[in-house]
């Protein structure tokens, strides 16, 4: 965000919070019986905190389907939400890119976490020249675990009361994250090795590629917002005939045009390349469809690559 920008941002929240009078907004100030607000950045990191907030909590995500958050920009009311909220949490690893200095900022008025702070260096996968390290770590349910941990500890840290509460809630997502890894492990197992490869539009799933023995090619790099070359399409659609890869995935958060500039040089080449279903990657689904949780979008994928990749 240019410095204009973000001097316009901060001075609209201090004037809003000044016009409210509060200031009364921090988690120790909770009557009994209300609930704590939290702002999540990505569906992600709001599935976890639903859960482990549970009744104590209210959680707004402020990304919600088809969003891509590499690109997204934060509007007055997003930093207004963040400035007035009892807890923020976001992905970080730079997958918000855009939204760096404004948590910074708003540090000073609402406890924020990167939910992903505490995975060990060595457990992340480096992500090239913008990114130190790649951010999309909830596609492998054992470093998305620290994520359950930085959400529970956040929440014990500004509501201690509920320690056993949140404490209990999160022992139970770990618990559906193990069952999430097996569900993985014996579907993957069931594409022949040889077609163990996923290609789509942006680099998203690195570490699932790790966890579950996945070759990954992304068209684009780790950001959204690096365009494609026709170099990046004909390496693309070179190793798909050379390896006789028949199907590619479009992702919902970004568009179709770079899958289908593959699709349409691999048949120039008498290789017939499908488009093997729709993966989520950054965004989830609709709120209220199976694939708008996290467990669900999981499993859509894991099931529409089994299918595919035969
Ligand atoms: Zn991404």
């Amino acid at each position: 965000m240019s410095l204009l920008k973000k001097a316009v941002f901060f001075s609209i929240v201090m004037v809003t919070l000044g016009a409210c009078g509060t200031g009364e907004n921090s988690g120790a100030s909770e009557g009994p019986g209300e609930k704590l607000s939290v702002v999540a950045t990505t569906g992600q990191v709001r599935d976890v905190a639903e859960h482990i907030g549970g009744d104590q909590a209210d959680v707004q995500a402020m990304m919600g389907p088809g969003v891509d958050p590499h690109l997204y920009e934060p509007t007055q009311q997003d930093v207004v939400s963040l400035a007035e909220a009892d807890l923020n949490l976001y992905n970080g690893l730079n997958l918000e890119g855009n939204m760096g200095e404004v948590f910074e900022n708003v540090e000073n008025e609402t406890p924020s976490y990167a939910v992903t702070e505490n995975i060990p260096e060595d457990m992340l996968i480096s992500g090239g020249e913008d990114y130190p390290h790649d951010p999309h770590v909830w596609f492998d349910p054992d470093r998305w675990a620290y994520a359950v941990e930085a959400v529970k500890d956040a929440f014990i840290e500004v509501d201690e009361a509920n320690r056993e509460e949140y404490e209990k809630r999160a022992q139970q997502y770990l618990n559906n994250l193990e069952e999430l890894d097996a569900y993985a492990q014996e579907n993957i197992r069931k594409i022949p090795e040889e077609s163990r490869v996923i290609v789509t539009a942006h680099d998203a799933f690195s570490y699932f590629g790790d966890a579950y023995g996945m070759e990954v090619e992304g068209l684009q790099g780790i950001s959204t917002d690096a365009e494609f070359g026709v170099g990046d399409v004909n390496n693309i659609v070179d190793l798909m005939v050379e390896r006789s890869i028949g199907a590619l995935f479009v992702e919902s958060s970004v568009s179709e045009q770079a899958v289908n500039s593959v699709v349409e040089g691999a048949k120039e080449r008498g290789q017939q390349v499908e488009i093997g279903g729709e993966l989520y990657s950054d965004a989830m689904g609709e709120a209220g469809t199976e694939e708008g949780t996290y467990e669900g979008m999981f499993r859509h994928n894991i099931d529409t690559m089994a299918s595919s990749l035969q």
